[in-house]
C-alpha cells in the first residue's frame, strides 16, 4: 500500500533483549524504522554477559540446541553462520554423593542409580514421551502425574521429583505436563553420531550476537539506545502515541513490549481497564539467581552436571569451559551455579559474599578436594523474572499479543508456549509481532519473508 505511511512508520521497542532486537530486525527488512529503549547499560537482556578474562561471558549460562532454527535462522540472515561453534557435550548427574554420565544411550544403560528395569523404563519414557504429537492434551495433567504414569514410581523419585524441584521450588507439583514433555522432544534432537548431545554457541558469546543485530538495526536505519528506561506511555484515542524515556520522548506510531508481564502492568496501568491488568498479573514467575566462578583448574569433565541430590541447594553444576574452550577466558576455569527461586527466598536476597561462601561450602561437599584458593574471582547475578510457571492449563493464561491499547503489542517470555523460553523462541516471537505489526502499518513484506510470516 501507500509506501510513504509504510516507510516513515516509527515503532518503539520497549526491551534490549533478544526478543526486542530480533522484532527490531524484523521491522526494518520490512522497511519501518525501529527504535530500542534497553534500560540497562548493555543489550541481551537475561542472555546479556559481562567481561572475564577478555571476553564476554553470559551472566546466566547460554547455549543453544542445534535444533533451536528460529535463532539459526537469523543467524544466516545476518551473514554470520560461520560464527556458530557446534560442540558435542558430556552431561552427567550428581544423585546419592555419586557421579553418573548421562550423556549417550549407553550411559543410560549403565546409569547405576537405577536397577536395570528402571533403566530401561527410563529410556522408554523419554521414547514415549517424544512420540506425543498434540501437547493439548497434555495441558490439564501435572508433570508429575504424566512421569509417574510413564517411568513409574522410582524413576520419578530419582530423575524427575529432584529435576522439578531444583526447577520449581515450591510450585514444582504443580507444573504442566506440557512443560516437560517439550524439554524432554528437544534434547532428544539435539544429538549427534552416537546419540551424544551437541550444543551450539556463538564465536564472542551472545553478546556478540546482541551487537550483530544492533549493527544490523542500525545499517537499516532504525536506532538502539541502552541505559534508556521507560518510564511511561502515552496514549491518545485509544492509540499508543509516544514513550516517556530516560533518554526523552519518543514519538511513536507503535510500540512492541518486550519486557515481563508485571514491568509492561506497571507500564500500561494508567491506560487500560483493571480486568486487563489482572490478566497480566496471573502468570507468575521464579527468580534465578546464577554464581559464576572463576577457577584455576577445571572441577570435572562434565558440561552439564543435573545435581538430582535434594541436599544440594542449587539445580545445576555447568562447567561452561568444558564448552567453550579455557583459553577463550585467558585460562580461567568458568562454573556456573544456578538456582530458581521466589524474589523472597533468603537466599535470593542474602548479600553476595554470603551467597559465594554459602555456595562454595556445598561445592566442597561434591568436590571434596575444592580449595578456596582456586577461587580467582566470583560473581553474583540475580534476575526478578527469570521463569514464568508453567501450570496447568497455561495456554489460556497467556495474554494475546494484541493489547486493549491500538499499536501496542506484547511479544515477551511468558507467551512462548508450547515451548520453554529461551533465546530461540525471543527470536521467534519477536519477528512474528513485528510481522504482524508490520502488515497493520501497511508495509510491503520483506525479500524472502516466508520465515517470519509462518511463524506468526
Ligand atoms: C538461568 C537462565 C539460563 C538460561 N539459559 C538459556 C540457554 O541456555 N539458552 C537459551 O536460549 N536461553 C536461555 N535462557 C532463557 C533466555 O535468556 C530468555 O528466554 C531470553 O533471553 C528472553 O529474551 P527476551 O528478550 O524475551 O526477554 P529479556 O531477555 O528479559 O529482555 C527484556 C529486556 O527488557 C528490558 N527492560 C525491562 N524493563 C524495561 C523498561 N522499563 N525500559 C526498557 N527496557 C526494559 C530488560 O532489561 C531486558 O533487557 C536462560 C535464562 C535463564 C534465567
Amino acid at each position: 500500500m501507500e509506501t510513504d505511511q509504510a516507510t516513515t512508520a516509527h515503532v518503539g521497542i520497549i526491551g534490549g533483549g533478544f526478543c526486542g532486537l530480533a522484532a527490531a530486525y524484523e521491522l526494518g527488512r520490512r522497511g519501518i524504522r525501529a527504535t530500542v529503549l534497553e534500560q540497562d547499560a548493555e543489550l541481551g537482556g537475561l542472555a546479556g554477559s559481562f567481561v572475564v578474562g577478555g571476553e564476554r561471558l553470559e551472566r546466566f549460562y547460554h547455549h543453544w540446541f542445534t535444533n533451536d532454527r528460529h535463532v539459526m535462522d537469523l543467524i544466516d540472515d545476518l551473514g554470520a553462520a560461520d560464527q556458530v561453534l557446534l560442540r558435542p557435550t558430556r552431561t552427567g548427574m550428581y544423585y546419592a554423593n555419586r557421579f553418573h554420565k548421562l550423556s549417550t544411550p549407553l550411559d543410560l544403560l549403565r546409569f547405576s542409580a537405577l536397577p536395570f528395569p528402571d533403566r530401561i523404563r527410563l529410556g522408554l519414557l523419554a521414547l514415549r514421551a517424544r512420540r506425543v504429537r498434540d501437547w493439548q492434551t497434555l495441558e490439564q495433567r501435572t508433570a508429575a502425574d504424566w512421569l509417574l504414569e510413564l517411568g513409574g514410581e522410582r524413576v520419578y523419585r530419582v530423575v524427575w521429583e529432584p529435576l522439578l524441584r531444583g526447577k520449581f521450588g515450591a510450585v514444582a507439583a504443580e507444573v504442566s505436563a506440557v512443560w516437560i514433555w517439550n524439554k524432554l522432544k528437544l534434547r532428544g534432537g539435539s544429538r549427534g553420531k552416537g546419540g551424544a548431545e551437541q550444543l551450539a554457541y556463538f564465536r564472542g558469546g551472545f553478546a556478540a550476537l546482541a551487537e550483530r543485530l544492533a549493527a544490523a538495526i542500525a545499517a537499516q536505519g532504525g536506532r538502539v539506545h541502552t541505559s534508556a528506561a521507560v518510564r511511561g506511555i502515552e496514549v491518545a484515542d485509544g492509540r499508543v502515541t509516544a514513550l516517556d524515556t530516560a533518554v526523552g520522548r519518543i514519538a511513536v506510531d507503535a510500540v512492541i513490549a518486550t519486557p515481563a508481564l508485571p514491568i509492561v502492568a506497571e507500564l500500561l496501568a494508567p491506560h487500560v481497564p483493571p480486568d486487563y491488568l489482572a490478566r497480566l498479573g496471573r502468570i507468575r514467575y521464579l527468580a534465578n539467581l546464577c554464581v559464576v566462578l572463576e577457577l584455576d583448574r577445571s572441577l570435572s569433565a562434565t558440561y552439564w552436571l543435573n545435581v538430582n541430590d535434594p541436599g544440594f541447594p542449587f539445580v545445576g553444576v555447568i562447567e561452561h569451559t568444558n564448552f567453550e574452550p579455557v583459553d577463550s577466558y585467558g585460562g580461567r576455569h568458568i562454573v556456573y551455579l544456578s538456582k530458581y527461586l521466589p524474589e523472597d527466598d533468603p537466599l535470593y536476597r542474602m548479600d553476595d559474599a554470603a551467597v559465594v561462601d554459602f555456595t562454595l561450602g556445598h561445592l566442597a561437599r561434591m568436590f571434596p578436594d575444592l580449595r578456596p584458593d582456586w577461587v580467582r574471582a566470583a560473581h553474583v547475578w540475580r534476575a526478578r523474572f527469570s521463569q514464568p510457571i508453567v501450570e496447568r492449563g497455561y495456554a489460556g493464561l497467556i495474554p494475546p499479543r494484541n493489547t486493549p491499547i491500538t499499536g501496542l503489542k506484547l511479544a515477551t517470555m511468558a507467551q512462548i508456549y508450547p515451548e520453554d523460553r529461551g533465546t530461540n523462541y525471543a527470536v521467534r516471537e519477536g519477528r512474528a509481532a513485528a510481522a504482524a505489526l508490520a502488515a497493520e502499518l501497511g508495509a510491503e513484506p520483506a525479500a524472502g519473508a516466508q520465515r517470519p510470516a509462518s511463524m506468526a
